[in-house]
């Protein structure tokens, strides 16, 4: 499976970074609808689309804005006549229709927000369910986290992944068993060591906690996301250390690939 990271941040867009969202193009499978969504056109496949939100925070919602000229793009770039007056109402209407099917899943309080906000927008609006089939023969798992946020697993057979965001970590919680084994896990990381307090105080997790979380869980590669746009709370130089206990973590970027 292919996973592209459309944006790795988190809480405000950045010249580099984008926020939370994740494409899985072999499932049309968006984690996550934050401004990194207005690069899905570059990358897709076909014009079936499932969303799911983890929360209804901007960072990770404000780019359902941009569904419809994704689409329009997408159709503009693979279209059998050039862009003209002639056939731009066509091409208008495919993308009014594709967003028209797109799928958006959520839990109910997340739904209630963004339903409302996006009442303008006629997209299929879908409750969690306790299982969800996923494209690419997969299924999907959610897990309520400390702070209100659905954590992510998908299985698909011989693949796995798991996104776990705006939470604070901790490598004794339930969700850690939840995990368990995952290819690849993106999870949250908005800080260093020694802003552990601040981490928890705002919801999110800092790097020491999470390298614990990934080595309790024994999972293949770690990628951290949601780095916070604010250069007092790099983490860059304590990666050395956190590497001594689980070797393979990096942080994402955007735009970055990871077959898994
Ligand atoms: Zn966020």
């Amino acid at each position: 499976m292919k996973l592209v990271l459309l944006g790795s941040g988190g809480f405000l867009p950045t010249e580099t970074a984008q926020t939370a969202c994740y494409w899985l193009p072999e499932a049309g499978l968006l984690l996550d609808a934050g401004s990194g969504l207005y690069r899905l056109a570059d990358y897709m496949q076909g014009a079936e689309l499932d969303i799911y939100l983890s929360h209804a925070h901007a960072d990770h919602t404000s780019g359902l804005d941009y569904v419809f000229a994704s689409f329009f793009k997408w159709e503009v770039s693979r279209a059998a006549q050039p862009l003209s007056e002639e056939t731009i109402t066509g091409l208008v209407e495919r993308a009014h229709a594709a967003r028209a099917q797109t799928r958006v899943h959520a839990d109910e309080a997340t739904l209630q927000v963004v339903q409302s906000k996006y009442s303008h927008s006629p997209f299929q609006w879908h409750p969690l369910q306790a299982e969800e089939t996923v494209g690419g023969n997969g299924q999907l798992t959610h897990f309520l986290m400390e702070g209100g946020t659905q954590g992510f697993r998908l299985d698909w057979p011989g693949h796995a992944l798991a996104y776990i965001t705006d939470t604070v970590g901790t490598p004794t919680a339930a969700y850690v068993e939840k995990i368990a084994g995952v290819d690849v896990l993106l999870h949250d990381c908005q800080g260093a060591e020694r802003h552990a307090g601040l981490q928890r105080k705002i919801g999110h997790s800092h790097l020491t906690a999470v390298v614990q979380v990934a080595a309790r869980a024994q999972v293949k590669r770690l990628v951290l996301i949601h780095q916070a746009p604010l250069k007092e709370l790099d983490y860059q130089d304590e990666l050395e250390q956190a590497r001594q206990t689980f070797p393979a973590v990096e942080a994402g970027y955007d735009r970055m690939e990871i077959d898994f």
